[in-house]
């Protein structure tokens, strides 16, 4: 099947391309050219409800499929994704806009993922206890949920979907997947690969849509387990819904990441660090720097570093070979992200470099904005307290390194947050005293690799268990504990007081 060459776009249940029975579609846009490129189903109750009977149906036999099997099916899964790395690439770059290097980059942490899950023969192995009494032993399993639920974000088609179902069917649940609707094609093209791989039919299955999927989806009996990234207000509201519909969930939110920067940093390697984390695919990670914290007397020596080589950030379609940083998703997003810029601008913050109209020959209609800073913010300015999601830094001036934590610990979102110091001391009460997730020493975009969890604080994530590494493992399991005893002389008397054991 040609993905690219198809004006609607599939669901598919059960192993194949499946015709939708709704009649609402979405838009597909290129967001460096502006044009439509294809159109998606906004899949109805029952489009879910035949997703969902699918995995269900696929349950019984794939969760008594030996972890090695299983694991086998995702190793054959992984060379798969590293022969069409490429390929991939393109359709992450077409939907999203983001630059082919790091449409590469985002498709290598989710394979790492795959590898992880690789391992799961390992990662399910319980605890024994021999004798906790007289001839009884007692042990752990691990058994999975039964039908579990992704539903994802535009900004990582590839990754974000990999963080969660490699773990959750190498844990011998089926899964269904709701991918963003603005970058829906790359979802349908990882089913393909995981039927190549020898994935039976019916435990990976995508429906796409809107809410009207998603809640149809969080109120299905059969769904055991919603796994979410997202907005802060969505995650919520899925944490709260799928929580009232007897589902366990973990949901992602938004985020507002800080680098703090001390006056002993490096500041060349500071500099090359914040750009790239802040203006990498368009500022559009939940792991993006988006508050620069200048601490003392080094704002204005960091300030003109930044100013000089965020004026020479080179935008462009994300598949241009010189291109460091593409379009934004839409239309709409641009126009939110440059009222944001002309809030600081009334707000009083000093706009040091100015992105709103960042001219790219032959791409008028395309939806781009320029690498943007601005110094002397102060909390209380939209720029802030919002998460702009786009280019766009904030230098936030601070006294000290104690003020600059309670800046962060003060911040309703609590993903990621770095500092730039060579003073081990600094750096260990940074890490020590940052109410945060995922913490950076000298690393702008502290993403936890596959075999660590990744999940924020506060209103970054809803639910106890992170993403992937063992917490993942956690998630997609139910604990079950078995106590054994084997008389052999029918010498059991009943007993009609609290056992114990001894
Ligand atoms: P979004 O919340 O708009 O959409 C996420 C998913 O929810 C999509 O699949 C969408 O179809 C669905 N959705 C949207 N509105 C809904 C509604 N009213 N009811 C039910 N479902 C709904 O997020 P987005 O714009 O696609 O992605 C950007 C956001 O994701 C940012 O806030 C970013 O920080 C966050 N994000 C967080 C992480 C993390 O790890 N914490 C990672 C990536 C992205």
């Amino acid at each position: 099947m040609d993905l690219t060459t198809l004006e609607r776009l599939p669901l598919w249940i059960g192993g194949r391309a499946a015709d939708p029975t709704t009649t609402r579609y979405g838009e597909v846009t290129n967001p460096a050219t502006g044009e439509v490129i294809r159109h998606v189903p906004f899949a109805n109750a029952a489009d879910v409800d035949a997703a969902v009977q699918a995995a269900a149906k696929a349950f019984p036999t794939w969760r008594a499929a030996p972890p090695l099997r299983r694991a086998r099916v995702l190793m054959r899964f992984r060379e798969l994704l590293d022969t069409h790395k490429k390929d991939l690439a393109r359709v992450v770059t077409q939907e999203h806009g983001k630059t082919l290097v790091d449409a590469e980059g985002s498709l290598t942490r989710g394979l790492e993922v795959v590898e992880f899950a690789a391992g799961i023969p390992h990662l399910l192995k319980g605890e024994y206890s021999d004798a906790v009494g007289t001839d009884v032993d007692s042990y752990s399993l691990r058994q999975p949920l039964g039908v579990c639920v992704g539903i994802t974000p535009f900004n990582f088609p590839a990754m974000v979907p990999m963080w969660m179902f490699p773990l959750a069917i190498a844990c011998g649940n089926t899964f269904v997947l709701k991918p963003s609707e603005r970058d829906p094609t790359l979802s349908l093209r990882l089913a393909e690969l995981l039927q190549e791989a020898g994935l039976p039919d019916g435990v990976f299955n995508v429906v796409h849509g809107d809410k009207e999927a998603v809640d149809a989806l969080l109120r299905h009996p059969l769904v055991r387990a919603v796994s979410f990234v997202g907005s802060t207000p969505i995650a919520r509201y899925i944490y709260e819904t799928g929580a009232a519909n007897g589902k366990r969930v973990q949901a992602l939110g938004g985020a507002k990441n800080h680098a703090v920067v001390m006056p002993d940093a490096d500041l060349a390697f500071a500099t090359e660090a914040i750009i790239g984390a802040g203006y990498g695919s368009a500022g559009e990670r939940c792991m993006a720097i988006s508050a620069i914290v200048a601490v003392g007397d080094v704002a204005d020596p960091l300030i003109t570093k930044l100013a000089e080589r965020a004026r020479r950030v080179s935008v462009g379609p994300g598949d241009a070979d010189d291109a460091e940083m593409g379009p934004v998703i839409t239309c709409a997003a641009r126009d939110r992200i440059v009222g944001l810029i002309d809030r600081g601008v009334a707000e009083g913050a000093r706009l040091v470099v100015d992105g709103r109209r960042p001219a790219v020959s032959g791409h008028d209609a395309g939806f781009f904005v320029g690498a943007t800073l601005f110094d002397n913010v102060t909390s209380d300015m939209a720029i802030y307290r919002e998460e702009i999601f786009g280019p766009v830094l904030s230098v936030v001036r601070v006294p000290s390194l104690t003020d600059a934590v309670a800046l962060i610990n003060a911040n309703p979102y609590a993903n990621g947050a770095a500092i730039f110091t060579r003073s081990g001391h600094a750096a260990r009460r940074f890490q020590q005293d940052v109410e945060i997730g995922m913490a950076g020493i000298n690393v702008p975009i502290p993403v936890p690799m596959a075999f660590y969890s990744f999940g924020g604080w506060r209103n970054s994530l809803f639910g106890d268990l992170n993403v992937h590494g063992t917490d993942g493992v956690r998630f997609y399991t139910k604990l079950k504990t078995v106590t054994s005893r084997w008389p052999d002389d029918g010498s059991a008397a009943p007993g009609f007081h609290m056992p114990l054991m001894g």
